[in-house]
C-alpha cells in the first residue's frame, strides 16, 4: 500500500525530560490540524527532529522507551547532536537563510561550517526517509531547513513522488543570487515533483532564479532540469478557521474564567471604557516590523492627540531565538522604544502601550482578537502571516478592522484589508485614523469577505489541494528513452516495412536554433540526408513546419519531398502546386495584432511575424528574463480575454504563436495517413506545435521528442545532432555515419 510521508524539521511533539522520565506531548498548530487527514492514517509516517540534543535523552533504555513510544504514534525521531543543531538549525538555517529569504542580507552569516551541517543533516534526513520508502511513496517535505533533501531522495529512488512547500517568502533573483550554495539549493529543490509557495511571486522569483542559474527549460509553471519536471505552484496556506470562528463564539456565551486574559481586560474597561483597543501579534522577530510599528503609533499620538486616552496598543511579542545575540539585541530596542513611548504619552490614568513578552494559550490570544477595534499587522516580510487571518475569523460581530502590510503573503488574499507599506510610518497612521473611524457596516463589508475567503481555503484545504496535486503527477515524469539506445528494434521495423511516412519538424529538429531564422538554411549534409531519405521508394518524407510556405518552398521545391507550411494550415505534395487545409477566415487577427503591438512596443527587439493564416511574436532577440515574463504575460492574456474567437495559442520556442484552432499538425498528419496503409511512421519534433502530432499517431508509430520538454511522444532525442545521427541510422551503414559527423564525445558515449 503507497503511503504519505511528511517530513519538517520539527516532529510535532513536545518532549520533557524530568527525572530521568519522558514526557511527551502532542504540539497543536497550523500543520499538525492542515494534515490530520493525512497523519495519523494509514501507516503514514511523519519524520523530524526531536527539538532537543540527542546528548540530553539520559541512557540508552531511555532513547528505547522514547522510540517506542514515538514509533507507534508512526512518528520517525531524527536524533541530532549539538553540533549539528549548531550548524544546520541555529546555523545556516536560521543564520541564513532566515535573514537572506526575508531580505536582511546584512544579518547573514555565510560560512562553509554551517553549510557542511546543513547538507551533513539533510543527508541523515535523507538516510533515515529512505530506510521507511517503497517505491511510489508520496514524501512531503516542509521548508527552508530541508531543501537539499528532495534530490537526495530522488537520486537513490527515482520512483517516490516527493513534494516540497516553503512556508517563508522565496526572495527576488538579486537577493538569492547573494547565497555562495544558490545552485546546491536549487538543485536539491529541483528533486520534487511539485514545489508549492504561498503566493504567484514567491513562484515567479523561484523560477526566475532558476532560468538564470540553471541550464533547464521553462514552460510556463514547469522547469525541467536533468531530464525531470517540476511544477512550481501557488497553494496559500490557510488555518483552521472553524476553530477560531467557534471558540470566539464560545467565549461569548461562557462565563468570563477568573484570571484569565479577558477578566483583566473586563477589570481595566470597567475603569476605562472609552479606550479602544489594537492588538499587534507576532514573534518578537526583525521580519515582523515591530519597531516600525511602534514608531507609526508614536507618529499617530503625536499628530492625533485626541486619541490620547481613547485608544491602547496591545502588544504581545512572543518570545523567539532568545539566545541569539541578534534578538536579544531588537528585544532590547524594543523595550527601550516602548518605554519611550510611553513615558512621552502616558498620563496618570493611561498608557498607550500595554507590552506583553510571552507566549499565550489559545484561549487568551483568541480573548485579544475579539477586545480589539483594529489588528495591526506590519511585518517588513513575512512569508503569510497566519495571525491576520486568525483575527479576521475570531471576529464573530463581523466588526473590527485589519490592517495588514503588503509583505505579507496574506495581503495577496486579503484584499479588504488596509493594506500599508511598513516602512511608511505616516501610511500606517493615516489607516489607523481610518480604521478607528470606519463606520460599523463598513467593517462588516470587509470582515465578511475576508471570512468568505478564509473558510474556502482553510488549512485542510490547503493539505489537500497540495497533496492531490502532487499524487496527479507521475513521479518519473520523463522517462521516454532514447530513440538511439533503441535504434535496433527501430531500424528492423524499418527494414521490413513496405510503406514509411516519415514526418519531420524543421526548426530546432533538422537544425538548431540561432537568432536569425533566416540564417537556417539548410546545409548541404541535411540536404543529402533528406535526399537519401527521399530517395528510397518505399519513403514518403514529409516537413511538416510552423513556417511560411514561401520559406520551404525557396529551400525545398527540388527535393522529392511533401512540405507542410504554417503548422498544417497549407500542403504542397513533391512537385506539385500548394493546397490549403484551411478554409476558416482569420477575422481574429486584427485584434491579436493590437495586443500583440502593445507588447513589441514595451518590450524592445521583440517583434511580429504575420503568416497567412498565423500571427507570431518573437523574442529570441530579447535578453534575459524580460522577454520570458512578456510571452507569460501574452499566453495568460491570450488565454482569459480571446476564449470567444476560436484561436489557439502555441508557445514555442522564444515565440508565441496564435493560430485559428482547428489547424495543428495533427490534423494534418491524420489526412496524410489516411493516403496509403502505412506499415511504418516515424515522426520527430521539438516544439510544443509537434505534441499535435504525437498525439494522432498510431500506437506502433515511432515518435520522438527532441530536447526534455514533457511529451507524448514515445522516445526522445538530445538534439538535431542526434536527429540526424538517427536518420542517418535508418538510411545508411552506422559506421560511415560516426565518421560523417561531429556528434560530440558525449553523444558519442551513449551511441558506441
Ligand atoms: N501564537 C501562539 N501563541 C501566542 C501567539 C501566537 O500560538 O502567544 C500563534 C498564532 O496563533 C499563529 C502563530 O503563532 O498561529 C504565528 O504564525 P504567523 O504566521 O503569524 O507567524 P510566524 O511566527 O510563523 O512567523
Amino acid at each position: 500500500m503507497k503511503k504519505i510521508i511528511i517530513v519538517s524539521n520539527r516532529l510535532p511533539v513536545e518532549l520533557k525530560i524530568e527525572n530521568d522520565k519522558i514526557t511527551f506531548k502532542q504540539s497543536v498548530g497550523g500543520l499538525t490540524t492542515g494534515l490530520s487527514s493525512v497523519h495519523p492514517k494509514d501507516h503514514n509516517l511523519w519524520v523530524g527532529w526531536l527539538g532537543i540534543p540527542e546528548q540530553e535523552i539520559p541512557g540508552s533504555s531511555l532513547k528505547d522507551d522514547l522510540m517506542d513510544e514515538v514509533i507507534r504514534k508512526d512518528y520517525i525521531p531524527i536524533f541530532l547532536t549539538e553540533e549539528e543543531i549548531d550548524s544546520y538549525y541555529y546555523g545556516y538555517s536560521n543564520d541564513i537563510i532566515w535573514p537572506l529569504f526575508h531580505y536582511f542580507p546584512e544579518y547573514a552569516k555565510f560560512n562553509s561550517y554551517y553549510w557542511s551541517g546543513y547538507k551533513k543533516v539533510n543527508e541523515k534526513f535523507a538516510r533515515e526517509i529512505l530506510n521507511y520508502t517503497d517505491e511510489n511513496d508520496t514524501v512531503w517535505v516542509h521548508d527552508y531547513h530541508l531543501m537539499l533533501l528532495p534530490a537526495m531522495l530522488k537520486t537513490q529512488q527515482s520512483h517516490l513522488n516527493i513534494g516540497f512547500f516553503l512556508h517563508i517568502p522565496f526572495p527576488t533573483y538579486e537577493v538569492f543570487r547573494m547565497l555562495p550554495s544558490r545552485v546546491e539549493i536549487l538543485k536539491g529543490l529541483l528533486g520534487t515533483n511539485l514545489i508549492g509557495f504561498h503566493t504567484s511571486e514567491y513562484q515567479q522569483y523561484f523560477i526566475e532564479s532558476v532560468s538564470r542559474l540553471l541550464p533547464c527549460e521553462i514552460h510556463g509553471n514547469e522547469i525541467i532540469y536533468e531530464g525531470h519536471k517540476t511544477v512550481v505552484e501557488v497553494f496559500p496556506m490557510g488555518i483552521d478557521a472553524d476553530e477560531f470562528e467557534n471558540e470566539a463564539h464560545l467565549q461569548k456565551e461562557q462565563e468570563i474564567k477568573p484570571q484569565s486574559i479577558k477578566a483583566e481586560i473586563k477589570e481595566y474597561t470597567k475603569h476605562s471604557p472609552q479606550v479602544r483597543f489594537i492588538i499587534s501579534i507576532d514573534r518578537l522577530d526583525y521580519s515582523k516590523g515591530i519597531v516600525n510599528r511602534l514608531e507609526a503609533f508614536d507618529y499617530f499620538l503625536e499628530n492625533n492627540p485626541h486619541y490620547k486616552e481613547q485608544v491602547k496598543l496591545l502588544m504581545l511579542a512572543v518570545p523567539s531565538r532568545t539566545c541569539v545575540p541578534q534578538y536579544q539585541l531588537l528585544k532590547k530596542d524594543i523595550d527601550e522604544l516602548v518605554g519611550r513611548i510611553n513615558s512621552k504619552h502616558a498620563t496618570v490614568r493611561w498608557t498607550p502601550i500595554l507590552y506583553l513578552f510571552r507566549s499565550l494559550p489559545f484561549e487568551d490570544l483568541i480573548s485579544l482578537y475579539t477586545c480589539s477595534d483594529v489588528a495591526l499587522i506590519t511585518p517588513v516580510r513575512d512569508g503569510m502571516n497566519l495571525v491576520a487571518k486568525e483575527y479576521v475569523m475570531s471576529r464573530s460581530d463581523q466588526d473590527g478592522v485589519l490592517i495588514l502590510s503588503e509583505m505579507a503573503g496574506a495581503s495577496k488574499e486579503l484584499k479588504e484589508a488596509f493594506i500599508i507599506n511598513p516602512m511608511n510610518y505616516r501610511e500606517i497612521s493615516n489607516a489607523l485614523l481610518q480604521a478607528l473611524e470606519m463606520p460599523k457596516e463598513d467593517q462588516a463589508k470587509r470582515i465578511k469577505i475576508m471570512q468568505d475567503t478564509i473558510r474556502n481555503n482553510n488549512v485542510k484545504k490547503w493539505a489537500t489541494n497540495f497533496l492531490t496535486q502532487l499524487e496527479g503527477i507521475p513521479s518519473n515524469n520523463l522517462q521516454q528513452e532514447s530513440a538511439l539506445k533503441n535504434r535496433k528494434s527501430i531500424i528492423e521495423h524499418y527494414e521490413k516495412a513496405e510503406k514509411r511516412l516519415i514526418l519531420l519538424d524543421y526548426d530546432g529538429t533538422l537544425v538548431g536554433f540561432q537568432d536569425n531564422p533566416e540564417m537556417l538554411a539548410p546545409d548541404k549534409e541535411l540536404t543529402k540526408l533528406i535526399r537519401t531519405l527521399a530517395g528510397n521508394s518505399k519513403n514518403d518524407l514529409y516537413l511538416i513546419s510552423g513556417r511560411k510556405k514561401e520559406n520551404l518552398e525557396a529551400w525545398f521545391a527540388d527535393l522529392p519531398i511533401g512540405l507542410i507550411a504554417e503548422h498544417g494550415s497549407f500542403i504542397r505534395q513533391s512537385n506539385k502546386d500548394w493546397k490549403s487545409e484551411f478554409y476558416g477566415k482569420s477575422h481574429w487577427k486584427k485584434k491579436i495584432q493590437k495586443l500583440l503591438e502593445s507588447y513589441t512596443e514595451k518590450i524592445p527587439d521583440s517583434f511580429i511575424e504575420e503568416k497567412t493564416h498565423v500571427l507570431a511574436w518573437h523574442y529570441r532577440k530579447v535578453p534575459g528574463e524580460i522577454g520570458v515574463r512578456g510571452a507569460r504575460e501574452i499566453v495568460q492574456m491570450l488565454r482569459t480575454r480571446t476564449m470567444d474567437l476560436g484561436i489557439q495559442v502555441l508557445n514555442g520556442n522564444k515565440v508565441i504563436e496564435v493560430t485559428a484552432a482547428s489547424i495543428n499538425k495533427g490534423n494534418a498528419v491524420r489526412n496524410l495517413m489516411r493516403q496509403k496503409d502505412y506499415d511504418f511512421i516515424l515522426a520527430i519534433g521539438d516544439d510544443t506545435t509537434d505534441e499535435f502530432m504525437f498525439r494522432q499517431l498510431p500506437s506502433q508509430a515511432i515518435s520522438i521528442k527532441v530536447g526534455t520538454a514533457e511529451s507524448a511522444a514515445k522516445y526522445r532525442l538530445k538534439d538535431f545532432k542526434q536527429v540526424r545521427f538517427f536518420l542517418y541510422a535508418l538510411s545508411e551503414k552506422e559506421t560511415i555515419v560516426k565518421r560523417i559527423f561531429d556528434i560530440g564525445n558525449e553523444n558519442k558515449k551513449q551511441i558506441i
